[in-house]
């Protein structure tokens, strides 16, 4: 490698899988060159959470980093690492920092067969990660009265009011908003993220009924398309396709997958839960924040598996799956190689997820898949033991 990777190291089991992965995957057999940041949570106190905000700008700087799951801090985690603060999600602090947009993709194996028959290739979500409900302003209406929206300009030239309700009695009111420059970027990084990876674009929304709301979304998609992206996709044989997210759900229960679903705030939440449950399991499914700039995150989109933790540390053994965090890894080395001309250690990304699913679909894999795998008689491995047998297979390609 001539450029190194952003290597953001992470907690709990997921770290222990971590370390596992570089000692047994990687340094063997490339020439691994990474600029080391540990976001474990200690570390992070440490440096007051410096350490998230320099490896987000490493990402500025290199383009390409691969992360470890980190614990975001709650109340029981203060006195557990005695913590200074209760310091903010470090994927939320890196997001804000590059303005993405998250992707989300299942693994797909044989063996492991989606709950859609007909879902044979995966469908990534794209959910935008700003404003809407998650940035709302509520009222509990106690009686009669009305509610208006009121806006006025900073300068002052421009001043409007609609009613909202006329309330006859008790109720409820939101006020939700949403930028244009964020609209822009996340739409920006879906064409960007198609393009990348050669799929389909699908966008989805409610244009039809929020007229303004949803349909500034649809503008915004359509004239960046039609203005920067139409000839790129054409070229590559690409296709943007808008259509209400009614529809949208609709098509996809009965599509091959194999294409990007970008949606808003509120509906990427949820159908995110519901397209990686249906793929099978939250451990086979991995994540990676595009920004418009062009920096790239790769991560699992699990967590750091606390409860396998507590297990690991009481000397028991833990069966956890690592598929995600090695995807995360050859995602992040196989961009780095496209941006480096590196050929050899793209084929490299290629081999070791090729071993990865090998190693499932021979049946070995670890106890989460085999409580839901076709295969008969799976061999259930520990958490060593599966990337062993991956390494095993690893070895025979290279
Ligand atoms: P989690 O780590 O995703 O684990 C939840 C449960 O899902 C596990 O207990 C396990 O089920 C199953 N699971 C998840 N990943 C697995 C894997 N690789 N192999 C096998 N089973 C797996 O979520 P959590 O326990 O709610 O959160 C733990 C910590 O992770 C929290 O501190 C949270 O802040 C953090 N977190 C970080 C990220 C991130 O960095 N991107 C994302 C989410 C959560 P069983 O126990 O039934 O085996
Ligand atoms: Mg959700």
């Amino acid at each position: 490698m001539t450029t190194p990777l952003v290597e953001m190291d992470g907690d709990e089991m997921t770290r222990i899988l971590w370390r596992i992965i570089k000692d047994e995957l990687l340094l063997p057999f490339i020439d691994l060159k990474t600029e080391y940041y540990d976001l474990g949570l200690k570390h992070r106190d440490e440096t007051n959470d410096q350490v998230t905000i320099d490896s987000a700008n490493a990402t500025k700087k290199y383009k390409v980093a691969v992360k470890c799951a980190t614990i975001t801090p709650n109340a029981a985690r203060m006195p557990e690492y005695n913590l200074h603060e209760m310091w903010k999600s470090p994927n939320g602090t890196i997001r804000s920092m590059l303005d993405g947009t998250v992707f989300r993709a299942p693994i797909v194996v044989k063996g492991i067969d989606p709950t859609v028959k007909c879902w044979k290739a995966p469908i990534t979500v794209a959910r935008h990660a700003y404003g809407d409900v998650y940035k709302n302003t509520e009222m509990r209406i106690p009686k009669a009265g009305t509610v208006s929206l009121v806006y006025k300009s900073a300068d002052g030239t421009i001043e409007e009011s609609q009613i909202v309700h006329e309330f006859k009695g008790p109720g409820v009111c939101q006020g939700q908003h949403n930028l244009d420059d964020s609209i822009t970027s996340f739409a920006r990084s879906c064409f960007e993220y198609a393009i990348d990876t050669k799929q389909d674009l699908w966008f989805s929304t409610k244009d039809t009924i929020s007229k303004k709301y949803d349909h500034r979304f649809k503008d915004i998609f359509a004239d960046l398309y039609e203005n920067e992206y139409k000839e790129k996709f054409e070229k590559l044989g690409l296709e943007y396709f808008y259509t209400l997210i009614d529809d949208a759900v609709a098509r996809i229960m009965k599509s091959k997958g194999g294409f990007i679903w970008a949606l808003k705030n509120y509906d990427g939440d949820v159908m995110s839960d519901m397209i990686s449950s249906a793929f099978g399991s939250l451990a086979m499914m991995t994540s990676v924040l595009v920004s418009p700039h062009g920096y790239y995150e790769y991560e699992a989109a699990h967590g750091t598996v606390q409860r396998h933790y507590y297990k690991h540390l009481a000397g028991e053994e833990t069966s956890t799956n690592s598929v995600a965090t090695i995807f995360a890894w050859t995602g992040a080395l196989r961009k780095r190689a496209e941006l480096d001309g590196n050929a050899e250690l793209s084929a490299f990304a290629d081999k070791l997820e090729k071993a990865t699913l090998e190693t499932i679909e021979s049946g070995e894999m670890t106890k989460d898949l085999a409580l839901i795998t076709t295969i008969e008689n799976p061999t259930v491995l520990n958490s060593k033991d599966f990337i062993l047998a991956i390494k095993k297979n690893l070895k025979k390609m290279m």
